[in-house]
């Protein structure tokens, strides 16, 4: 699952030689740990999804990404 962070958040992303602050928490294992995830910022999440994507190739991958990002939940 996806969580997008409050914005008072000041977390760094994860990503290696990345200094934005995170924007979305991936909890990659929500039933085990919400505490456990990987924090990228808007950047690298994009990013993330357009390879992600190049890899699974879902039927429409930009809307998904959309829905995932902006208001998903689960
Ligand atoms: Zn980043």
């Amino acid at each position: 699952m996806i969580k997008e962070l409050n914005s008072a958040y000041r977390i760094k992303c994860d990503t290696a030689g990345c200094k934005n602050y995170a924007t979305y928490k991936i909890i990659l294992k929500p039933k085990i740990s919400l505490s456990t995830g990987v924090y990228v910022c808007t950047k690298c999440a994009k990013d993330m999804y357009e390879d992600l994507g190049k890899l699974f190739v879902p039927k429409s991958p930009v809307n998904m990404i959309k829905k995932n990002l902006l208001g998903g939940t689960k």
